[in-house]
């Protein structure tokens, strides 16, 4: 069930930001009562359910986030049907996009900012090239930088997290001339993310949990 109050709160603390409400563990009723709510940005991690979802509210304004780890086979049934991929971490990935992409395609470069080997995104120290490479192709246009912090409670490590972010921003905002933009903060760090600068929350359990 969608926690009215909690989204609520989450309205209030934001100052600018785009709420994406993560939809992976929920249904029907609660991406209804979302729309209900206002919201119109939602994001799935896994490209099956995504493409039920997106069927089922083709005729709504729901703007889909793809915010997982993509395969670079599942692409092509999917890339045209999303406004904004949060997880481009890799050349081949880039490649199908460009590919299989109609028309350009706001993409987040995701980073490993846990710097944890088990968890997807580049290294920050492989940005740069990664950028460069594709910074041209006529598919992707490259909005800004995607991370998860690590799932703790300590704030210092969250802080230190979200700062390889915002030290990249600071970068190529230089480097490019353009504002890039930062999607970071889940339920557990959400509040964190804001105060540094986030420009997109993807937030899920804390929209659903009960009291
Ligand atoms: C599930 C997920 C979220 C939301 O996580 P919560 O902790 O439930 O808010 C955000 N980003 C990604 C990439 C996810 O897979």
């Amino acid at each position: 069930m969608l926690n009215i109050k909690h989204l609520n709160k989450l309205k209030s603390q934001m100052n600018h930001q785009t709420l994406i409400a993560v939809t992976k563990y929920v249904g029907d009723d609660e991406i209804e009562a979302l729309i209900q709510e206002g919201i119109t940005d939602f994001g799935e991690n896994r490209v099956n359910v995504f493409q039920e979802k997106y069927q089922k509210y083709s005729n709504t304004e729901i703007t889909w986030h793809f915010i997982g780890h993509l395969q670079s086979k599942k692409v092509k049934k999917m890339i045209n049907d999303i406004a904004c991929l949060h997880a481009l971490d890799r050349m081949s990935l880039a490649k199908e996009v460009e590919k299989r992409r109609i028309d350009p395609l706001p993409c987040f470069i995701e980073v490993n900012i846990a710097n944890d080997p088990n968890k997807y995104g580049l290294k920050k120290e492989k940005v740069f090239e990664f950028y460069n490479k594709i910074k041209d192709y006529d598919k992707i246009d490259i909005v800004g930088f995607m991370g998860m912090a690590e799932h703790t409670d300590d704030e210092v490590i969250i802080r230190k997290n979200f700062q390889v972010l915002v030290d990249l921003k600071a970068e190529f905002d230089e480097l490019y001339s353009k504002s890039h933009k930062l999607s970071m903060g889940m339920s557990n760090d959400y509040n964190i993310a804001i105060e540094m600068g986030a420009t997109h929350l993807r937030i899920g359990s804390y929209l659903y949990e009960e009291e």
